[in-house]
């Protein structure tokens, strides 16, 4: 079922919590950020880049802590999808999407997203229309933070959270989470860095739901949804992929006209 994370925002260095499940994006100081979200920072802004060799010896190193919560640490990553053991070679960050990846997890995507905006923009009872629009001004006012790459993947999870909490069906949140969407998308170059064009589109989405327009809503999600991964594909692992997007367009998912 749906959790709601409870940490803390605090002040100072700021690590956004990438994934995690508030109606807000969340931050916590570096000082209390344990070493999984420390570690998942490194590889989400590439300190630490894909297909690379980690050592559990300088991993506790560089963080100052023992062997043993750097372990459960990148088990967690594990799960995340962040980090692979290839036997007996060691722990690796894998590898960026490739395109094939890209495409079907945008498929998925197009198959949760635009009817799960739907049945908020017609049940008035959790219309999150309005929330959705202050998470919309909170990212575009933010004094500098928006061109830091993290705040745009945070107010992101957050933007799509919102929508899966107000459909309440806990299967279909899961379902989401589990695919770690925005973990692997945000490795990408996202080629809207200070979130221009994101605003936009998740504006236009906030806007629907907002007056209760189930049919504009969704249509807006599917742009948005399209959009993005023509953005994102920018930033594939393999060129060559962003033909296949084509496959998509035309396919029963179909690209608004
Ligand atoms: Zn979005």
């Amino acid at each position: 079922m749906p959790r709601r994370s409870s940490d803390a925002e605090a002040q100072g260095h700021q690590i956004p919590l990438i994934g995690a499940t508030s109606g807000t994006a969340n931050t916590q100081s570096a000082e209390e950020a344990t070493p999984y979200e420390r570690i998942k920072a490194m590889i989400l802004s590439n300190a630490i880049p894909p297909d690379t060799k980690l050592t559990i010896d300088q991993l506790a190193r560089d963080l100052g802590v023992s062997q043993t919560p750097i372990r459960e640490a990148l088990q967690r990553l594990e799960g995340d999808r962040l980090v692979v053991s290839k036997k007996p070679r060691g722990i690796w960050t894998t590898p960026l999407l490739d395109g094939r990846e890209l495409m079907h997890l945008m498929e998925v995507r197009l198959l949760m997203e635009p009817w799960a905006v739907s049945v908020v923009s017609t049940d008035r009872a959790v219309n999150p229309g309005r929330k959705m629009l202050a998470e919309i001004e909170r990212f575009a006012h933010l004094p500098n933070g928006r061109h830091e790459g993290y705040e745009l993947a945070s107010h992101d999870v957050a933007f799509h959270d919102m929508i899966f909490d107000a459909v309440g069906n806990g299967f279909l949140h899961d379902a989401f989470r589990h695919l770690h969407a925005h973990l692997h998308l945000f490795r990408l170059y996202p080629a809207d860095l200070d979130g221009t064009h994101t605003i936009e589109e998740h504006r236009a989405i906030a806007e629907a739901v907002h007056r209760a327009d189930p049919e504009a809503a969704a249509e807006a999600m599917r742009h948005h949804i399209f959009e993005a991964m023509d953005r994102f594909s920018s930033g594939l692992s393999t060129p060559g992929g962003h033909g296949r997007f084509h496959d998509v367009r035309t396919g029963v998912l179909r690209h608004p006209e």
